[in-house]
């Protein structure tokens, strides 16, 4: 069985004081059997979360990466950059990097090949628009999304983290049905077994856009949602914590 994994996208959201209060509220309300957590922090505070979640139950990790490895790219941030100050996570393809930076499928799909390359652990986003879905055009345009990946990254699949967010979920307070949600996660699932059946039995596909607590549990426990990429709630304690309690195993 997949082991939920539950992450936070703060987004550009925190300081040096809130983010400290943030993750010492987390980290003491973790509880044994937990999910699998972790925060992608802005990159600034990058030092900040190894100073304090290094050894921890806590991963953490970036909320985008450079293509590129190294050089003449003002402002940007390589993969090797972020695995050497400790990152296990970084995301790719969010849709706000996708509709705010122009980011196509082929430079997410670069973009997961030089995190892979430095070991980092990439979440890479897929989902639709309102005006994709009400076209009928949900499965196509996810599907588009996924196989750009796939196609860069050969036999790499089960190194990936898949996230699934529908663009008109994230920020809304509008959340996918579970039934919505597992349509998709299960077609996105299908077309991962196309290329490697066992790989893909083994990769998390993530739910992403307005997860609450009072929604989580529901969604986590559809058969191919496999945990959360949690963006509002993210930022605050309890809301976090009841989210990854929503994701963990019952107790024995
Ligand atoms: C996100 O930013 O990836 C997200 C899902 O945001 P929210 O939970 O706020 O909808």
């Amino acid at each position: 069985m997949r082991r939920k994994l539950v992450v936070g996208n703060w987004k550009m959201n925190g300081s040096l004081a809130t983010n400290a209060s943030l993750l010492a509220g987390i980290a003491e309300g973790l509880g044994e059997n937990s999910a699998y957590c972790a925060v992608c922090a802005p990159a600034p505070y990058l030092a900040q979360c190894q100073a304090l979640l290094s050894g921890s139950e806590i991963g953490w990790g970036a909320q985008d990466v450079s293509a590129h490895a190294a050089g003449a790219y003002t402002g940007e941030v390589s993969a090797s950059m972020l695995a050497d100050v400790g990152c296990g996570y970084v995301i790719v393809g969010h849709s706000e990097r996708r509709a705010y930076h122009g980011e196509s499928s082929e430079l997410v799909a670069n973009k997961t090949v030089a995190a892979l390359e430095a070991g980092l652990t990439p979440i890479v986003c897929v989902g639709e628009t309102l005006a994709e879905r009400e076209a009928g055009q949900t499965s196509a345009v996810v599907a588009g999304q996924l196989q750009a990946v796939l196609d860069a990254i050969g036999e790499r699949m089960s190194d990936i983290v898949i996230a699934y967010e529908p663009v008109w979920a994230i920020g809304t307070g509008k959340t996918a049905t579970p039934a919505m949600a597992q349509e998709v996660h299960q077609q996105l699932r299908a077309q991962l077994a196309g290329q490697n059946k066992e790989a893909a039995e083994a990769v998390q596909i993530l739910y992403g856009g307005s997860m609450k607590p009072d929604n989580a549990a529901e969604l986590m426990a559809q058969p191919d949602i496999d945990g959360g990429l949690i963006g509002g709630a993210a930022l605050k304690a309890s809301d976090f914590l009841a989210i990854i309690a929503a994701g963990s195993a019952p107790d024995q």
